[in-house]
């Protein structure tokens, strides 16, 4: 019923590629552009977890997920001195660490390669206008190139241009009052397979985590208002950073000199996509772009996947595009709703403003650790079984 039927992906990272697998499978026509000249390996450690795994098994690539393993072995909380006030170890109740632990770049080249070969990737490329009628939607790419698609998808993440072709203004980009940037630094030897949380007054947070190409990842984050700095170019951003990092202490100064030799240095404002439609006639969304939970849920990916198994097979099930939509909205949104509840306190209570505020960070950490209190993850993020489930029903869409 899909074979030859058109579908235009914008966004090659989790939800794009996901989606184009399970496209295909359906015997649909698939082709996926990506803005960046290659694709976008950047940034540290993603979850896959719960109904996010399942597919990738599904999928066959579970597999080559667990042998990715970053090989972290835990996390510490360390003091300014580097002395390690608490630690989590990755079998130990309420681990920071997951199983699949992998990089994002590591997840990113597993969907490529299961993908490249049935689907058409366009690397340098992006949507500049749009134009739909009741059957199809005209696309204009950046080179001037024109071409017809029976449906649009944007996977392009929590900025997607292509969401504002298709809404406007409409979907809401909420801020939750920090800003993070990841980037990785060559590794030293006192770098472990202990991923090391460092909290320095002034609301700030290193974090530097083992990985399994012989370097080391870094995340730095700091409670902040909304400034645009999302909008900055690279050298601006990096020079933001710099500053931020000045006098945190500990290995603020590695980080800083860090940022200059590094040319994918991924910094954005943590925000939330709230949208009260996630489609509009042939276009529409998934992934981030559609519903970011923000990288402090610990599922960004697992929602990208999930929401890309759903909605190809809600294609595959319905003959109008509109069935199908609906379908997956239907599925989808409460599962979207729950994980997107960030619980109290988060981001504030792990960004304590004064030095007071760290040591009480650094002994509840202790205390927890001691006590094996499985509670970490919920103190700290929203990366906890009991704040955001991760399971929901997958229908077996049996290809036709
Ligand atoms: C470089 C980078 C580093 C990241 N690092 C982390 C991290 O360390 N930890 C974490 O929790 N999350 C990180 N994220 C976010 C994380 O990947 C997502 O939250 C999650 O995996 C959902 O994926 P997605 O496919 O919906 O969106 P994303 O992973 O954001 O991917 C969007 C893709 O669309 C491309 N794109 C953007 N605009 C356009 C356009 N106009 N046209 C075509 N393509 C476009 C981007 O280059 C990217 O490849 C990172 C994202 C990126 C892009």
């Amino acid at each position: 019923m899909n074979v030859n039927k058109k579908v235009l992906v914008s966004g090659a990272s989790i939800a794009g590629p996901t989606l184009a697998f399970w496209l295909v499978k359906y015997g649909f026509d698939v082709t996926i552009v990506e803005r960046s000249k290659s694709l976008r390996l950047g940034g540290q450690n993603l979850d896959v977890r719960g109904a996010g795994r399942a597919i990738t098994r599904m999928m066959g690539i579970e597999k080559d997920i667990l042998a990715a393993n970053t090989g972290e072995i835990g996390l510490q909380f360390v003091n300014s001195n580097n002395k390690v006030e608490a630690a989590f170890p990755r079998d130990g109740a309420g681990s920071f660490t997951s199983e699949a632990e992998i990089l994002r770049g590591d997840l990113v080249n597993i969907l490529y390669n299961c993908t490249k070969d049935n689907v058409k990737y366009v690397f340098g490329t992006y949507i500049t206008a749009i134009y739909q009628d009741d059957n199809n939607v005209k696309v204009t790419f950046n080179d001037g190139k024109k071409e017809v698609f029976d449906l649009l998808i944007a996977a392009d993440g929590v900025r997607s241009a292509t969401r504002q072709l298709i809404f406007g203004n409409g979907p809401e980009i909420k801020f939750v009052g920090l800003y993070n940037a990841w980037y990785t630094i060559q590794k030293k030897e006192t770098d472990t397979k202990w991923a090391r949380w460092y909290t320095a007054p002034g609301s700030r947070v290193m974090l530097i985590r083992p990985d399994n190409h012989g370097t080391t990842r870094a995340s730095f984050s700091f409670l902040s208002a909304d400034k645009g700095y999302h909008k900055l170019s690279n050298s601006e951003q990096k020079k933001i950073l710099k500053e931020k990092l000045s006098g945190a202490g500990w290995e603020a100064e590695r980080l800083m000199e860090e940022i200059e030799k590094n040319d994918d240095v991924y910094f954005d404002g943590i925000s939330q996509v709230r949208a009260p439609r996630w489609f509009n006639g042939c276009t529409g969304m998934i992934g981030d772009a559609a519903y970011c939970p923000t990288p402090l849920t610990g599922m960004g990916a697992t929602l990208a996947i999930v929401g890309a198994y759903l909605l190809a097979g809600e294609l595959s099930r319905h003959h109008k595009h509109e069935d199908a939509f609906a379908a997956y909205e239907k599925r989808m949104r409460p599962f979207v709703e729950d994980v997107q509840r960030l619980p109290p306190g988060v981001p504030w209570l792990a960004h304590p403003k004064s030095k007071l505020g760290v040591s009480v960070v650094n002994t509840v950490a202790g205390i927890l650790a001691s006590r094996a209190v499985k509670k970490i993850s919920k103190l700290f993020s929203g990366k906890d079984k009991d704040v955001t489930k991760d399971e929901i029903e997958l229908p077996d869409f049996k290809p036709a």
